[in-house]
């Protein structure tokens, strides 16, 4: 089976590495087909694609597009999408907008808690300006030591509850579907194991992605027990869902599973490149 690796993120979102830098890893690891999907941004497409090109990998055109629903943050993958189309570009652009104000207030609770300067410390790890995002907080967090590493900075700060959390409003699953259909390309859940839903929720969930014109779900995911490979093969299954497999890689040290580096989707799945 070719080696897919369908979700990670560069410069561009929240990633370490240039989406050109990215590229060459995934082909040192054994990728042979590579999405990049950053959060919310198609701006390292081009530099990713080119590089691919360049080391005669197969390049997909992605997105990970964040929503909110049912008073939880979810996101959605697209792939297969048209970087040039107008409309997935302003609904991307509409979604980022919110991110600036968003990063000031972060830092005010942070601030509000005895952490200063967390906005000047978080965009010094920003490339892309218009895309700030609560890893940069992260890094600086553990680069300050007020953390031991970024995968702490997720358990005090933050997230719900703690310091640094600010409650925001993102797409909702219409848009980004509408985005990413405009698009033309296919709409997957993310890492569907991570997000706080009960079993009855998730069906819910479900149940809505798919009548809204949903794809498929990642069934293999670095976000994902051993276990949960199997639970949401049985949902995608149930579901008549196409299964995606990514590492959701952020860069060297800060990401359990690296590119390429998954077990296989199970023989029984349809995956989601059945007919690329
Ligand atoms: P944002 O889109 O700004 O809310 O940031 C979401 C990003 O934060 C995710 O894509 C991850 O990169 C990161 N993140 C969220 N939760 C965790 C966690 N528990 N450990 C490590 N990174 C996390
Ligand atoms: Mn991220
Ligand atoms: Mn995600
Ligand atoms: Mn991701």
């Amino acid at each position: 089976m070719p080696n897919y690796d369908l979700h990670c993120h560069s410069t561009a979102s929240d990633g370490l590495l240039a989406p050109a830098e990215l590229v060459r890893r995934a082909a040192g690891n054994g990728v042979d087909i590579l999405a990049l999907t950053d959060h919310d941004e198609i701006s390292g497409l081009a530099e990713a694609r080119a590089q691919a090109a360049v080391l005669n990998l197969r390049f997909v055109d992605g997105v990970e597009v964040s929503i909110s629903w049912g008073g939880i943050t979810i996101h959605v993958v697209g792939l297969n999408i048209d970087p040039d189309n107008q409309q997935l570009q302003r609904g991307l652009q509409s979604i980022r907008q919110g991110r600036a104000e968003r990063a000031k207030l972060m830092a005010k609770d942070l601030e509000r808690v005895g952490i200063p300067g967390s906005l000047e410390g978080a965009y010094a790890y920003v490339e892309n300006p218009n895309l700030i995002g609560r890893t940069h907080f992260a890094r600086f967090l553990a680069e300050k030591r007020y953390v031991s590493d970024v995968k702490s900075a997720f358990q005090h700060y933050l997230v719900s509850g703690k310091p640094g959390y600010v409650p925001h409003q993102w797409a909702t699953l219409q848009d980004a579907l509408g985005y990413i259909k405009a698009g033309g390309g296919i709409a997957v859940v993310a890492h569907p194991g991570r997000y706080k839903l009960t079993r009855a929720e998730m069906r819910n969930f479900l149940g809505e992605f798919k009548d809204g014109g949903g794809t498929g779900v990642e069934v293999v995911t670095s976000s994902h027990t051993p276990e949960q490979f199997l639970e949401y093969a049985i949902l995608a299954k149930e579901f008549g869902f196409l299964a995606s497999r990514g590492s959701d890689f952020h860069g060297p040290g800060e990401s359990r599973v690296d590119l390429g580096k998954l077990p296989n989707l199970a023989a029984d799945l349809k995956p989601v490149w059945h007919d690329w």
